[in-house]
């Protein structure tokens, strides 16, 4: 069991879909809203993959439930529950709002309704900020619409421009362009890289987009050149391990039929010195908490001054700075030995 002393931690999470976040009655009281009747079963059948190809499937099947301002209020309300279970102080969500322009959906209307809908949650100690995120597979042009979408909503608390899908899609350098739009925009740059991908996707995102953090990056184990850039150039890997034993992404990278918990290279990414943020990728997709994934790194062997480390680190690489406080918190809580 994980240590009291490391789960009352307060935390950040900072990889993080929102509509990855709706649990099986929040995708049935969805569906309800439009008349449809989806049972939670179906729900749970459809959240196994045998592949990354289909969690992509499911993703796209559970995000066409979602088809108004107040579908989005709905599951930012859950989330946001969920996120203050976790002892989660701070969280920075990333939203497809790829997928939302696809379906020709108002952003501003959608963005609108989460903002309002996690407003009152300030009050109880929680704080989100926002990723707007294009999807790879999409191409350049519709990514940049990510980035007008993000200008127009015109909000503070949208601090950062993503990109997810299928990695394997649009090569790397076409997607400089928008990047750099992101950043005159005033967006921090953020890229799922090395999932599914080789090494060489984290070092082109990394050398090509400036990408501050790399979503998931496990391929980083295969190149020692790429680790020790990771780690002197202080760009941490957003680890999300059972999001990668789920979609298969680590039995991919360790070219094994089948990977358990046990082969994650979490410890050893870490003991690499490569900053890591512990995440969750899509918690109710993958059937975990932020407190599992630290349960997780505690059965991987990691020891309690390392989760420590991994808890101070969400805070570290999170980009909001006025977060500083909880850092500060932290470390007196630690000097008194009280937490
Ligand atoms: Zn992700």
């Amino acid at each position: 069991m994980l240590p009291e002393s490391i789960a009352s931690l307060p935390k950040a999470e900072l990889h993080l879909h929102l509509e990855g976040s709706m649990q099986p009655p929040t995708v049935c009281e969805l569906t309800a809203r439009h008349g449809i009747t989806v049972t939670e079963q179906e729900v749970r059948r459809r959240y196994a993959y045998r592949n990354f190809g289909d969690f992509l499937e499911t993703f796209k099947w559970v995000t066409s439930f979602l088809r108004d301002p107040q579908d989005f209020a709905l599951i930012a309300r859950h989330l946001a529950e969920y996120l203050l279970s976790q002892r989660v102080v701070y969280a920075e969500v990333t939203i497809s709002v790829g997928v939302m322009l696809l379906r020709q959906q108002r952003v501003e209307d959608n963005f609108a309704s989460i903002l309002a809908a996690v407003e009152p949650f300030v009050r109880r100690g929680l704080r989100i900020n926002w990723i707007f995120d294009a999807v790879r597979q999409f191409g350049a042009e519709a990514a940049s619409r990510v980035v007008d979408a993000a200008r127009q909503c015109a909000s503070p608390s949208i601090i950062a421009f993503g990109i997810g899908g299928d990695e394997l899609s649009v090569p790397t350098k076409d997607l400089r362009r928008v990047y750099d739009q992101a950043a005159t925009a005033g967006l921090h740059r953020l890229i799922h890289a090395g999932e599914v991908g080789g090494p060489e996707k984290i070092r082109e995102a990394v050398e090509l987009l400036g990408a501050e953090r790399i979503g998931h990056g496990i391929a980083a184990i295969h190149d020692r050149d790429l680790m020790d850039l990771l780690a002197d150039r202080r760009i941490p890997l957003e680890i999300c391990p059972h999001s990668n034993i789920c979609t298969g992404a680590l039995a991919l990278q360790l070219g094994r039929l089948r990977a358990g918990m046990e082969h994650h290279p979490l410890p050893s990414l870490f003991r690499n010195g490569i900053p890591i943020v512990l995440s969750t990728d899509d918690p109710a997709m993958f059937h975990t908490t932020l407190l599992q994934e630290y349960q997780h790194a505690s059965d991987l062997g990691m020891t309690g001054n390392e989760l420590r480390q991994l808890a101070q680190m969400s805070f570290d690489f999170a980009f909001e700075r006025q977060h500083s406080q909880v850092q500060a918190d932290l470390r007196v809580d630690r000097q008194h030995g009280t937490s």
